[in-house]
Protein backbone atom coordinates (compact mmCIF):
# COMPACT_ATOMS: atom_id res chain seq x y z
CA UNK A 1 0.00 0.00 0.00
CA UNK A 2 2.81 2.82 1.04
CA UNK A 3 6.13 3.15 -1.06
CA UNK A 4 9.02 1.26 -0.61
CA UNK A 5 11.00 4.47 -0.27
CA UNK A 6 8.79 5.10 2.59
CA UNK A 7 8.38 2.02 4.88
CA UNK A 8 12.35 1.99 4.84
CA UNK A 9 12.54 5.09 6.45
CA UNK A 10 12.84 4.44 10.47
CA UNK A 11 10.64 6.76 12.69
CA UNK A 12 12.96 9.89 14.81
CA UNK A 13 14.05 8.27 17.87
CA UNK A 14 14.45 11.15 19.64
CA UNK A 15 10.79 12.18 18.61
CA UNK A 16 9.51 8.92 20.33
CA UNK A 17 11.18 8.98 23.30
CA UNK A 18 9.60 12.81 23.32
CA UNK A 19 6.14 11.33 23.06
CA UNK A 20 6.63 8.60 25.80
CA UNK A 21 7.78 11.83 28.27
CA UNK A 22 4.25 13.84 27.21
CA UNK A 23 2.31 10.76 28.06
CA UNK A 24 4.22 10.11 31.57
CA UNK A 25 3.77 14.54 31.85
CA UNK A 26 -0.66 13.85 30.83
CA UNK A 27 0.15 11.85 34.37
CA UNK A 28 1.02 14.42 35.85
CA UNK A 29 4.72 13.44 36.29
CA UNK A 30 7.38 16.36 36.31
CA UNK A 31 9.67 15.02 33.61
CA UNK A 32 12.81 17.18 32.64
CA UNK A 33 13.78 17.00 29.22
CA UNK A 34 17.68 16.94 28.13
CA UNK A 35 16.56 14.54 25.19
CA UNK A 36 15.54 17.52 22.94
CA UNK A 37 18.14 18.81 20.09
CA UNK A 38 16.74 22.93 20.46
CA UNK A 39 17.98 26.01 22.20
CA UNK A 40 15.26 26.33 25.29
CA UNK A 41 16.00 30.13 24.85
CA UNK A 42 13.19 32.83 23.25
CA UNK A 43 14.32 34.09 19.71
CA UNK A 44 15.99 37.21 20.21
CA UNK A 45 13.39 40.10 20.49
CA UNK A 46 14.99 42.09 17.47
CA UNK A 47 14.58 38.87 15.58
CA UNK A 48 10.56 38.52 16.40
CA UNK A 49 9.94 42.36 15.60
CA UNK A 50 11.61 42.32 12.48
CA UNK A 51 8.98 39.20 11.64
CA UNK A 52 6.52 41.26 13.00
CA UNK A 53 7.78 44.62 10.96
CA UNK A 54 7.99 42.65 7.40
CA UNK A 55 4.42 40.65 7.88
CA UNK A 56 3.05 44.42 8.37
CA UNK A 57 4.91 46.06 5.41
CA UNK A 58 3.27 43.26 3.22
CA UNK A 59 6.28 41.14 3.10
CA UNK A 60 3.67 38.06 3.22
CA UNK A 61 4.59 36.63 -0.42
CA UNK A 62 6.63 34.16 -2.44
CA UNK A 63 9.98 35.73 -2.40
CA UNK A 64 13.26 34.56 -4.75
CA UNK A 65 13.01 30.92 -5.08
CA UNK A 66 17.41 31.46 -4.13
CA UNK A 67 15.99 33.68 -0.65
CA UNK A 68 15.69 37.31 -0.41
CA UNK A 69 18.61 39.06 -1.89
CA UNK A 70 19.31 40.69 1.42
CA UNK A 71 19.14 37.73 3.37
CA UNK A 72 21.94 36.22 0.38
CA UNK A 73 23.65 39.07 0.94
CA UNK A 74 24.31 39.06 4.87
CA UNK A 75 24.82 35.34 4.62
CA UNK A 76 28.21 36.11 2.17
CA UNK A 77 29.27 38.68 4.04
CA UNK A 78 28.97 36.91 7.62
CA UNK A 79 31.02 34.17 5.62
CA UNK A 80 33.44 36.83 4.41
CA UNK A 81 33.77 38.25 8.25
CA UNK A 82 34.07 34.91 10.86
CA UNK A 83 36.01 32.25 7.94
CA UNK A 84 37.48 35.36 5.47
CA UNK A 85 35.81 33.28 2.40
CA UNK A 86 34.05 35.10 -0.50
CA UNK A 87 30.56 33.97 -2.10
CA UNK A 88 28.94 35.25 -4.73
CA UNK A 89 25.59 35.71 -3.00
CA UNK A 90 23.65 35.49 -6.02
CA UNK A 91 25.31 31.94 -7.60
CA UNK A 92 26.67 29.97 -4.40
CA UNK A 93 24.00 30.75 -1.99
CA UNK A 94 20.85 29.30 -1.52
CA UNK A 95 18.26 29.71 1.78
CA UNK A 96 15.81 26.93 2.64
CA UNK A 97 14.00 25.49 4.98
CA UNK A 98 16.50 24.66 6.79
CA UNK A 99 19.75 22.57 6.49
CA UNK A 100 17.08 19.39 6.72
CA UNK A 101 15.99 20.43 3.46
CA UNK A 102 18.81 21.78 2.45
CA UNK A 103 20.75 18.39 2.59
CA UNK A 104 17.70 16.78 1.10
CA UNK A 105 17.90 18.74 -2.26
CA UNK A 106 21.89 18.22 -2.24
CA UNK A 107 21.51 14.71 -1.79
CA UNK A 108 18.85 14.55 -4.76
CA UNK A 109 20.67 16.81 -6.83
CA UNK A 110 24.05 14.70 -6.52
CA UNK A 111 22.88 10.64 -5.64
CA UNK A 112 22.20 8.11 -8.09
CA UNK A 113 20.53 4.54 -7.12
CA UNK A 114 23.90 2.41 -6.18
CA UNK A 115 25.87 5.18 -4.98
CA UNK A 116 27.68 5.22 -1.64
CA UNK A 117 27.98 8.21 1.11
CA UNK A 118 30.00 8.23 3.96
CA UNK A 119 28.91 8.96 7.12
CA UNK A 120 30.25 8.74 10.57
CA UNK A 121 29.17 6.23 13.45
CA UNK A 122 28.01 7.61 15.40
CA UNK A 123 26.75 10.36 13.61
CA UNK A 124 22.98 12.89 13.41
CA UNK A 125 20.20 9.89 12.87
CA UNK A 126 18.44 11.82 9.73
CA UNK A 127 21.24 11.37 7.40
CA UNK A 128 20.74 7.01 6.74
CA UNK A 129 17.25 7.47 5.66
CA UNK A 130 17.83 10.76 3.52
CA UNK A 131 20.42 8.77 1.80
CA UNK A 132 18.43 5.57 1.44
CA UNK A 133 15.39 7.57 0.17
CA UNK A 134 17.49 8.49 -2.83
CA UNK A 135 18.25 5.00 -3.47
CA UNK A 136 21.75 4.87 -2.14
CA UNK A 137 23.54 3.53 0.42
CA UNK A 138 24.97 5.07 3.54
CA UNK A 139 28.32 3.43 4.69
CA UNK A 140 29.29 4.14 8.20
CA UNK A 141 32.69 4.96 9.26
CA UNK A 142 33.38 4.67 12.87
CA UNK A 143 34.69 7.21 14.77
CA UNK A 144 37.78 6.45 17.19
CA UNK A 145 37.05 6.03 21.05
CA UNK A 146 37.66 9.63 21.81
CA UNK A 147 35.31 10.05 18.85
CA UNK A 148 37.95 11.65 16.31
CA UNK A 149 37.77 10.76 12.61
CA UNK A 150 40.20 7.95 11.59
CA UNK A 151 41.29 8.56 8.40
CA UNK A 152 42.73 5.44 7.74
CA UNK A 153 38.97 4.30 7.95
CA UNK A 154 37.53 6.78 5.63
CA UNK A 155 40.28 5.75 2.86
CA UNK A 156 39.19 1.72 3.46
CA UNK A 157 35.56 2.68 3.16
CA UNK A 158 35.98 4.45 0.12
CA UNK A 159 35.30 2.61 -3.41
CA UNK A 160 34.05 3.38 -6.76
CA UNK A 161 30.69 4.05 -5.89
CA UNK A 162 31.36 6.73 -3.28
CA UNK A 163 29.42 9.61 -4.28
CA UNK A 164 29.76 12.01 -1.17
CA UNK A 165 31.28 12.03 2.07
CA UNK A 166 28.99 13.65 4.82
CA UNK A 167 30.21 14.97 7.83
CA UNK A 168 28.58 17.05 10.51
CA UNK A 169 31.13 19.22 12.41
CA UNK A 170 30.49 20.28 15.45
CA UNK A 171 28.93 17.21 15.71
CA UNK A 172 25.59 15.76 16.85
CA UNK A 173 25.83 13.93 19.40
CA UNK A 174 29.56 13.90 20.65
CA UNK A 175 30.40 17.64 21.01
CA UNK A 176 33.52 17.52 18.58
CA UNK A 177 34.34 19.35 16.03
CA UNK A 178 37.34 18.83 13.04
CA UNK A 179 40.50 21.12 12.73
CA UNK A 180 41.11 22.54 9.68
CA UNK A 181 44.07 19.48 9.05
CA UNK A 182 41.40 16.99 9.31
CA UNK A 183 39.11 18.67 7.01
CA UNK A 184 41.72 19.31 4.56
CA UNK A 185 42.70 15.27 4.85
CA UNK A 186 39.07 14.51 4.80
CA UNK A 187 38.77 16.51 1.32
CA UNK A 188 42.03 14.51 0.25
CA UNK A 189 40.62 11.48 0.58
CA UNK A 190 37.25 12.06 -1.03
CA UNK A 191 39.56 13.51 -4.47
CA UNK A 192 40.43 10.01 -4.74
CA UNK A 193 37.07 9.01 -5.63
CA UNK A 194 36.34 12.50 -7.27
CA UNK A 195 33.17 12.79 -4.44
CA UNK A 196 32.03 15.74 -2.51
CA UNK A 197 32.61 16.62 0.72
CA UNK A 198 28.84 17.41 2.79
CA UNK A 199 29.65 19.58 5.89
CA UNK A 200 26.56 20.43 8.02
CA UNK A 201 27.84 22.75 10.13
CA UNK A 202 24.69 23.59 11.98
CA UNK A 203 26.22 24.26 14.97
CA UNK A 204 29.56 25.91 13.65
CA UNK A 205 28.92 29.03 16.44
CA UNK A 206 28.05 27.23 19.34
CA UNK A 207 31.77 26.12 19.69
CA UNK A 208 33.12 27.04 23.48
CA UNK A 209 36.65 27.25 22.92
CA UNK A 210 36.98 29.44 20.07
CA UNK A 211 34.60 31.81 17.56
CA UNK A 212 33.51 29.45 15.80
CA UNK A 213 34.99 25.88 14.26
CA UNK A 214 36.87 25.65 11.04
CA UNK A 215 35.00 25.48 7.95
CA UNK A 216 35.16 23.12 4.89
CA UNK A 217 34.60 26.56 2.60
CA UNK A 218 38.39 26.86 3.78
CA UNK A 219 39.48 23.73 2.93
CA UNK A 220 40.05 24.89 -0.95
CA UNK A 221 38.05 21.56 -1.92
CA UNK A 222 36.30 22.35 -5.26
CA UNK A 223 33.31 20.02 -4.98
CA UNK A 224 32.86 20.63 -0.94
CA UNK A 225 29.25 22.04 0.08
CA UNK A 226 28.85 23.75 3.56
CA UNK A 227 25.23 23.63 5.31
CA UNK A 228 24.38 25.96 7.66
CA UNK A 229 20.94 27.63 9.20
CA UNK A 230 19.23 30.13 12.27
CA UNK A 231 18.07 27.00 13.98
CA UNK A 232 20.59 26.70 16.51
CA UNK A 233 22.77 29.68 17.46
CA UNK A 234 19.45 32.07 16.95
CA UNK A 235 17.26 30.18 18.86
CA UNK A 236 15.23 29.67 15.35
CA UNK A 237 14.07 26.02 15.41
CA UNK A 238 10.45 26.90 14.50
CA UNK A 239 11.67 29.39 11.56
CA UNK A 240 12.58 26.67 9.51
CA UNK A 241 15.67 28.38 8.22
CA UNK A 242 18.86 27.47 6.68
CA UNK A 243 21.21 27.64 3.74
CA UNK A 244 23.62 25.95 1.37
CA UNK A 245 26.88 27.20 0.12
CA UNK A 246 28.28 25.37 -3.21
CA UNK A 247 29.59 25.86 -6.64
CA UNK A 248 27.14 27.65 -9.19
CA UNK A 249 26.28 24.69 -11.22
CA UNK A 250 25.37 22.56 -8.09
CA UNK A 251 23.91 25.41 -6.76
CA UNK A 252 21.78 26.00 -10.48
CA UNK A 253 20.36 22.44 -9.82
CA UNK A 254 19.05 22.79 -6.05
CA UNK A 255 17.14 25.80 -7.11
CA UNK A 256 15.18 23.63 -9.64
CA UNK A 257 14.31 21.59 -7.11
CA UNK A 258 13.52 24.61 -4.82
CA UNK A 259 11.37 26.03 -7.22
CA UNK A 260 9.66 22.77 -7.89
CA UNK A 261 9.32 21.68 -4.41
CA UNK A 262 9.18 24.15 -1.86
CA UNK A 263 8.69 27.57 -4.42
CA UNK A 264 10.51 29.49 -1.58
CA UNK A 265 11.39 29.69 1.94
CA UNK A 266 9.22 32.35 3.99
CA UNK A 267 9.33 35.63 3.63
CA UNK A 268 9.12 37.26 7.04
CA UNK A 269 11.14 34.83 8.38
CA UNK A 270 14.06 35.24 5.69
CA UNK A 271 13.72 39.30 6.83
CA UNK A 272 13.85 38.39 10.50
CA UNK A 273 17.14 36.47 9.53
CA UNK A 274 19.29 39.31 8.50
CA UNK A 275 18.46 40.81 11.38
CA UNK A 276 20.00 37.78 13.33
CA UNK A 277 23.05 37.55 11.49
CA UNK A 278 23.68 41.16 12.89
CA UNK A 279 23.06 40.37 16.31
CA UNK A 280 26.64 39.80 18.85
CA UNK A 281 25.60 40.26 22.06
CA UNK A 282 22.18 38.23 22.39
CA UNK A 283 24.40 35.47 20.64
CA UNK A 284 27.20 36.23 23.31
CA UNK A 285 24.58 35.72 26.16
CA UNK A 286 23.31 32.59 24.71
CA UNK A 287 26.56 30.99 23.94
CA UNK A 288 28.14 32.09 27.72
CA UNK A 289 25.21 30.14 29.15
CA UNK A 290 25.42 26.74 27.24
CA UNK A 291 29.03 27.03 28.48
CA UNK A 292 27.82 27.41 32.02
CA UNK A 293 25.86 24.53 31.74
CA UNK A 294 27.97 22.73 29.53
CA UNK A 295 31.26 23.09 32.69
CA UNK A 296 28.59 22.13 35.38
CA UNK A 297 26.98 18.74 33.62
CA UNK A 298 30.73 18.03 32.75
CA UNK A 299 31.41 17.72 36.05
CA UNK A 300 28.44 16.40 37.68
CA UNK A 301 28.21 12.94 35.04
CA UNK A 302 31.74 12.40 35.97
CA UNK A 303 30.69 12.06 39.82
CA UNK A 304 28.12 9.46 38.50
CA UNK A 305 30.14 5.44 38.67
CA UNK A 306 29.87 4.10 35.00
CA UNK A 307 29.76 7.13 33.19
CA UNK A 308 32.79 7.94 31.26
CA UNK A 309 32.82 11.45 29.78
CA UNK A 310 34.48 12.88 26.83
CA UNK A 311 34.34 16.75 27.34
CA UNK A 312 32.23 18.42 24.24
CA UNK A 313 33.80 21.35 23.26
CA UNK A 314 30.56 22.09 21.14
CA UNK A 315 26.89 22.18 20.08
CA UNK A 316 25.16 21.61 23.48
CA UNK A 317 25.12 17.44 23.90
CA UNK A 318 27.54 15.20 25.91
CA UNK A 319 27.33 11.91 24.79
CA UNK A 320 29.07 9.80 27.88
CA UNK A 321 29.92 6.08 27.55
CA UNK A 322 27.96 4.03 29.43
CA UNK A 323 28.91 0.52 28.56
CA UNK A 324 29.76 -0.31 32.07
CA UNK A 325 26.09 0.33 33.41
CA UNK A 326 24.74 -1.50 30.49
CA UNK A 327 25.31 -1.87 26.90
CA UNK A 328 21.49 -1.46 26.20
CA UNK A 329 21.41 2.04 25.43
CA UNK A 330 17.39 1.85 25.02
CA UNK A 331 16.63 0.19 27.80
CA UNK A 332 18.63 1.91 30.13
CA UNK A 333 17.28 5.67 28.90
CA UNK A 334 13.83 3.58 29.32
CA UNK A 335 14.85 2.85 32.90
CA UNK A 336 16.01 6.65 33.59
CA UNK A 337 12.88 8.09 32.04
CA UNK A 338 10.47 5.50 33.87
CA UNK A 339 12.42 5.75 37.28
CA UNK A 340 13.73 9.31 37.39
CA UNK A 341 11.50 11.04 34.73
CA UNK A 342 14.46 12.45 32.57
CA UNK A 343 14.25 11.79 29.33
CA UNK A 344 17.80 11.47 27.80
CA UNK A 345 18.34 9.56 24.06
CA UNK A 346 19.77 6.18 23.37
CA UNK A 347 23.19 6.43 21.83
CA UNK A 348 22.25 3.42 19.89
CA UNK A 349 19.72 5.80 17.78
CA UNK A 350 23.03 7.68 16.46
CA UNK A 351 24.47 4.12 15.06
CA UNK A 352 26.02 1.36 16.04
CA UNK A 353 29.05 2.82 17.50
CA UNK A 354 26.08 4.82 19.69
CA UNK A 355 25.81 1.99 21.34
CA UNK A 356 26.41 1.86 25.07
CA UNK A 357 26.17 5.67 25.21
CA UNK A 358 23.63 8.16 25.66
CA UNK A 359 22.97 11.38 24.54
CA UNK A 360 22.21 14.08 27.40
CA UNK A 361 20.74 17.40 26.11
CA UNK A 362 21.78 20.67 27.89
CA UNK A 363 19.76 22.69 26.34
CA UNK A 364 17.59 22.98 29.56
CA UNK A 365 18.36 25.93 33.00
CA UNK A 366 20.86 25.66 34.88
CA UNK A 367 18.20 24.49 37.59
CA UNK A 368 16.56 21.79 36.00
CA UNK A 369 20.07 20.55 34.69
CA UNK A 370 21.24 19.99 38.24
CA UNK A 371 18.06 18.26 39.49
CA UNK A 372 17.87 15.79 36.24
CA UNK A 373 21.31 14.91 37.92
CA UNK A 374 20.63 14.40 41.40
CA UNK A 375 17.60 12.13 39.95
CA UNK A 376 19.70 10.17 37.87
CA UNK A 377 22.30 9.58 40.16
CA UNK A 378 19.65 8.16 42.50
CA UNK A 379 17.70 6.13 39.92
CA UNK A 380 20.69 4.55 39.08
CA UNK A 381 21.78 3.30 42.68
CA UNK A 382 19.06 0.75 41.95
CA UNK A 383 19.67 -0.03 38.55
CA UNK A 384 20.56 -3.93 37.09
N1 LIG B 1 21.72 18.75 11.27
C1 LIG B 1 22.01 18.36 12.52
C2 LIG B 1 23.31 17.73 12.80
C3 LIG B 1 21.08 18.53 13.55
O1 LIG B 1 21.39 18.14 14.79
C4 LIG B 1 19.82 19.11 13.26
C5 LIG B 1 18.79 19.25 14.31
O2 LIG B 1 18.88 18.75 15.38
C6 LIG B 1 19.57 19.49 11.94
C7 LIG B 1 20.53 19.31 10.98
C8 LIG B 1 18.25 20.10 11.55
O3 LIG B 1 18.45 21.46 11.24
P1 LIG B 1 17.30 22.42 10.74
O4 LIG B 1 16.49 22.84 11.92
O5 LIG B 1 18.05 23.59 10.14
O6 LIG B 1 16.52 21.69 9.72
Amino acid sequence: MFSRRVLQIEPFQVMEILAKAQRLERQSERVIHLEIGEPDFPTPKKVVDEAYRAMQRGDTHYTDARGIRELREAISEHISETLGVEVDPSQEVLVTGGVSLALQFVLASLLEPGDEVLITDPSYPCYPNFIRFFDAKPVSVNLREDYSLDLEEFKEKLSRRTKAILINTPANPTGTYLTMEELRALCEVASEAEAWVISDEIYSGLVYDAERSPSILKAGYERSVMLDGFSKLYAMTGWRLGYVVAPKQLIAQVLKLQQNFYISPSSFAQHAAVVALSLRDEVKAMKAEFDRRRQYIIKRLKDIPGFEVHEPKAAYYVFPDVSEISTDSSALAEYILDTAKVAVTPGAAFGRRGEGHLRISYANSLENIAEAMDRIEKALENYG
